[in-house]
């Protein structure tokens, strides 16, 4: 087994101008890459190389810092530049709809694209945020996602959309999206019902109909970034969980979020967003590569950067 060496630099766009020489001449050659802003953290270019490493693939994964005015000539130029496709993170995954020769049936209705396939000189845009959510939760808590009743807080948010999509298309059993801004919340209850046909509650932030909302739900998953910062509150602020809460937070930065820390003293089981990052970046392989991901090889990876 062998693993390409960690690639700390960042790119530009500049370098992806005139058929990305620079991508090429580098061993193993760059045929994948993040795009985002920022970019310099992405934990993307560890599981992906370990990736390619294990499976013997002649390709690197590259970081790209590409703004939100340079996005569209970079998607461009990657075919030129003998890519296979890329990620996509902040700013990028709602401006990328347009921009693809096609759109996978669950991206689009996600509204978001995170990973990009090149076939054909085309781009092929995919969303694998939901189904890598679905991945985590079956891994984390042992059951189906489809057997849940759900409550996403910051549901209508860039994540908490692909998971409130995803909780529809598995028909579970009850989905309930929690937004600050609750006319978001309600267009994407709506939207979800003339698409799917499937119901979704919308509510706010009142701790009165949260209780509610908690005391009828299995899951709870925080989609908010409440959470990323040290010393941020819980979106739950002290509403009572009990011990029979399932709790995500799509969070991970590296240590405990106050959240996780409210489910502990609760006694309910809880896991951080680390488990879908490593099933996006697994499902993306597979879009990519048509094989599966070797899983436990990018897992080590990502142990190793999270510490
Ligand atoms: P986003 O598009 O900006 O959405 C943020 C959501 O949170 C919106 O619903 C927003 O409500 C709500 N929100 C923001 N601040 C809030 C506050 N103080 N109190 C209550 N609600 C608040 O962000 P995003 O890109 O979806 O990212 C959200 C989280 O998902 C981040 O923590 C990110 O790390 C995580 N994430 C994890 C993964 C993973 O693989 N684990 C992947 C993607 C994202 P409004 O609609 O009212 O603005």
């Amino acid at each position: 087994m062998s693993t390409h060496p960690k690639v700390p630099k960042v790119y530009t766009p500049k370098d992806l101008a005139g058929g990305g020489e620079i991508f090429r001449r580098l061993n193993p050659p760059a045929r994948l890459a993040i795009f985002g802003d920022p970019v310099a953290k992405s934990a993307s270019p560890f599981i992906q190389n370990a990736a390619l490493g294990e499976r013997g693939i002649d390709s690197k994964y590259v970081r790209v810092h590409v703004t939100a005015e340079d996005f569209s000539e970079s998607l461009a130029a990657l075919p030129k530049a003998d890519f296979l496709g890329c990620n996509l993170t902040m700013p990028h995954k709602l401006a990328a709809l347009p921009l693809m020769n096609s759109v996978s049936k669950e991206a689009n209705l996600m509204g978001a694209i995170n990973t990009v396939a090149i076939r054909d000189g085309k781009l092929e845009g995919f969303n694998t945020d939901g189904p890598g959510f679905a991945a985590a939760i079956k891994e984390e808590f042992g059951m189906p996602l489809s057997s849940l009743r759900v409550l996403i807080l910051g549901g209508a948010g860039g994540a908490g959309r692909a998971i409130t999509v995803q909780c529809a298309l598995e028909k579970c059993p009850s989905i309930t999206i929690a937004n600050r801004t609750l006319e978001k919340g309600t267009a994407l209850a709506e939207e979800i019902g003339k698409r799917l046909g499937v119901g979704v509650d919308a509510i706010t932030f009142d701790q009165e109909i949260l209780t509610k909302a908690l005391e009828a739900s299995d899951l709870i998953v925080n989609a908010t970034p409440l959470g990323m910062k040290e010393g941020d509150p819980s979106p739950l602020s002290d509403l009572h969980l009990g011990k029979n809460h399932l709790v995500y937070d799509t969070v991970y930065n590296g240590g405990t979020t106050a959240l996780i820390t409210q489910a502990r003293d609760a006694g309910s089981k809880s896991a951080s967003g680390l488990s879908m990052l490593l099933h996006q970046g697994a499902k993306a392989f597979e879009i990519w590569f048509g094989e599966p991901a070797p899983l436990e090889t990018m897992r080590e990876a990502l142990k190793k950067i999270a510490g």
